[in-house]
Parts: structure tokens; sequence; C-alpha cells
């Protein structure tokens, strides 16, 4: 059976990766919806090259300007709204969420309800709201499959196994490009030097958070959320050569870990065509002698402080997960913008979460709002800190 893929972001880093999985398997896939923010170009190639049946821009002018550029007959849908239609359309199989932050939740939750498959690529949604989406998950009888390297290996771990005998989660981390410098060298390191990752080519947003390790961070929040298992249970292991993607411990001591070359479309394919097995890719393959050695150690919590603020966050629930992630994308993307240097990323996160009032088992309206104040927040104290700089 041809299984039909909406693919929300397929402009990006994930989304060109699966649409480069999905052209090699034909016979497998078909394309029937794509989004775009704003990069126009790109997306009339896309739908040239794959004939989406409703694709979405983030405005009207852009959607003015796409429909001028294709002769072929698509609905184009705009905006949030729009975003949620594709994530729902009604032929839809899997939904790939492929966005960026917290623009994939109201999406998400729209393919749930609609009774879609979903492979996640857009942890920020699990981060801010992971009850509700395997809530609703449960709810509609979908299934929820990791995309991210380290949950689709834990993922492809589990395979055959009872998810009741995991005594721990290892979850491996290439330690992003600041991991070997010292806070006196962070201290002058910019954006450009953030975006110099060892190992991946991904979107700018995730690299950065891949230096502060706040990426890990949600990374064990996503797995807590995948996989049932508590936070104490869930480990974080700094190896740089990013071959084993992530390890589980079982309770008779054995531990199952999976390995590959770091190449997205790995795990990407293994979500699309679950529960079919794996597919022919030019992957290259891995040569253990090649690396000759691997390397592990344990993260510096005190060079990277964000990767506690999750594991706090994390137990803490209620709210405090939504302001995490809304501080950490203003923070984020003002040092994109070489407004803010890069220790001031952790700083602006922790002063917003000391200033937040928690509610507890929140519902999506409640999230939305922690949200909207965690932003507003971050934003005055980023104001503050500049003007006490002058
Ligand atoms: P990119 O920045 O490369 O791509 C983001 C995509 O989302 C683009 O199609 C972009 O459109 C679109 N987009 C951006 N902002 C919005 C918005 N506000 N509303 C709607 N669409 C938007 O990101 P990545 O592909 O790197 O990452 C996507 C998600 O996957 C993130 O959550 C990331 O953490 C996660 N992830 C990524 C990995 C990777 O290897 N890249 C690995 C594991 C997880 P346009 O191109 O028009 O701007
Ligand atoms: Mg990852």
């Amino acid at each position: 059976m041809v299984k039909n893929i909406s693919i929300l972001g397929s402009t990006g880093s994930i989304g060109t990766a699966a649409l480069d999985v999905i052209s090699r398997h034909s016979d497998k896939f078909n394309v029937v919806g794509l989004t775009a923010y704003s990069n126009i170009s790109k997306l009339v190639e896309q739908i040239h090259e794959y004939s989406p049946e409703i694709v979405c821009v983030q405005s009207n002018d852009l959607a003015i300007e796409l429909r001028k550029q294709i002769s072929k007959e698509v609905e184009i849908v705009i905006g949030e709204e729009g975003l949620c239609n594709v994530a729902s359309y009604s032929k839809t199989d899997v939904t790939l969420t492929a966005v960026v932050g917290i623009a994939g939740l109201k999406p998400t939750i729209e393919a749930l309800k609609a009774k879609k498959d979903i492979a996640l690529a857009n942890k920020e949604t699990l981060v801010v709201a992971g009850q509700l989406i395997k809530q609703l998950a449960k709810e509609n009888n979908c299934r929820l499959l990791p995309v991210d390297s380290e949950h689709s290996a834990i993922f492809q771990c589990l395979n055959g196994e009872n998810a009741k005998s995991i005594s721990k989660i290892i979850v491996t981390a290439s330690g992003g490009a600041f991991r070997d410098k010292t806070r006196e060298e962070m201290k002058s390191l910019n954006v450009d030097d953030a975006l110099k990752h060892p190992n991946w080519s991904m979107g700018d947003k995730v690299t950065v958070d891949c230096a502060t390790l706040m990426n890990k961070g949600f990374e064990v929040m996503e797995a807590h959320w995948f996989f049932d298992v508590p936070y104490d249970d869930i480990e974080v292991l700094i190896h740089k050569e990013s071959v084993i993607h992530s390890l589980i411990e079982f309770n008779d001591g054995s531990v199952l870990a999976q390995l590959g070359v770091p190449d997205m479309r790995g795990p990407i394919q293994y979500a699309l065509n679950y529960p079919n097995g794996r597919l022919d890719l030019p992957i290259k393959k891995l040569d253990l002698l090649e690396f000759g050695k691997l390397h592990f150690e344990a993260p510096d919590n005190k060079r990277f402080p964000c990767l506690q603020f999750a594991y706090e966050v994390g137990k803490q629930g209620g709210t405090y997960p939504a302001v995490l992630n809304a501080a950490n994308e203003v923070a984020n993307e003002l040092f994109r913008k070489r407004v803010i240097d890069f220790l001031e990323i952790e700083k602006t996160i922790r002063t917003t979460l000391d200033a937040h009032d928690s509610i507890n088992d929140p519902n999506l309206e409640q999230i939305l709002q922690a949200n909207e104040w965690a932003r507003k927040y971050s934003f005055q104290v980023i104001e503050n800190q500049l003007k006490s700089k002058i």
C-alpha cells in the first residue's frame, strides 16, 4: 500500500531529507501536502517535482506570489490555520512535523484529532505539551513515530522488546560546536562559531540548541514522553563521534544500541515506512576501523547549565516546560541575530523560569498563555540586559 505523506516544513533540513527518501521510494510513498514558511522558490521546485494536492505558506502575499509561479492545480492555504489544514488533510496517512519551534504544536494536535499517524521531528511539541499529545494519540489510536536520531535509535532497539524491561535510557550527544570550550572562551563566541556543528548538518535553530546543550535537554524530555521512562532513568552521554545514536539498558543488564553514520535519512525512512521495515538508501556504511576509537564522557553541567534546566523543568511539569521552550526560542533567535551573547541565552532562560508561576496539568490554552507570557518576559529580560550595558 502506498502511504500518503504530508510534510510540515518541507523546505527545511528535515523536510528536504524526507523528500529525498520519498523520491527514491515512489512505490511506497506519495506526497499529498507540503508547507513552507517563506521560501517560495524551493516550494515551487517541490510542487513541480512531487505534485502535492495542498500546500501552505505564511501569508496572503506569499500565496499570491506562489500562485503566479505554478501552473498546476494545487490548493494553497495560509498561516497557522493553513498549516493545520495540511496536517489534517483528508488523504494524509502520515504527517511529518518538521517545522521549527512551538509552531508545530497546533498542527500536530489537529493531525491527531484527524487520526493521522505522526512522524515527529518537531521535538518542541513534545517538550511543551507532552502529556496532551500522548493523550490525544492514545484517544485517536494514532502512532507517534520518532524522527530525532536518538529517539529513533531507542525505538529501533525496542523492536520486539518489552518497554517495561527498560532500566535506563542513555541518550548520546555530540556535545555541539562548543563541546571543548571554556566558559571564558564561550563569552566571545558568536553565531558563526555556533553553527559549525561537528557531525550533523541541520537548521540553524537546532544547531544553536546543540551548542548550548538545550537540544539535549529537550531530547531528554522527548525521551520521557516517547518511552514513558522517568527522568532519573534517562542519562546523557557525550560521544563526540555521533556513531552510537543512543542506547537502552535493560533490567537483565543487557545494553542495546543503534549505530550508523550521521544521516537523518536513516531515522526518517524508519518512521515513514513503519512498521514495514527498512528501505534501501545510499547512506554511507559505517566503518568502525575508520574511527578506531569511540569516546565517551559525562556532560559538564557547569559549562552547559541548559541541560539541567530541562531535567528540572521536566520533573516540575506544569507550564514550566512551555516557559523553558519559549524563553529558549526568543534567546536563541536573538543570539542568531547577534543581539545577545552566547552566555546570555542561558541567563535569559534562567531568569524567565525563576519569574514564572506554573499551573499544574495545563490545558492547551494555558500552555499557549504561558508561552506568550514567557516570550514577552524574556524579551524584557534581554532589553534590561542591553540597557544595563549602555
Ligand atoms: P529548518 O530551519 O531547516 O526548517 C524549518 C522548516 O519549517 C522550513 O520549511 C521553514 O520554512 C518552516 N518554518 C520555519 N518557521 C516556521 C513557522 N513559524 N511556521 C511554519 N513553518 C515554519 O529546521 P530543521 O529541519 O533543522 O528542524 C525542523 C525540526 O526538526 C525542529 O524542531 C528540529 O529541532 C527538529 N530536528 C531537526 C534535525 C535536523 O537534522 N535538522 C534533527 C532532529 C530534530 P522556510 O524554509 O520557508 O523558512
Ligand atoms: Mg537529535
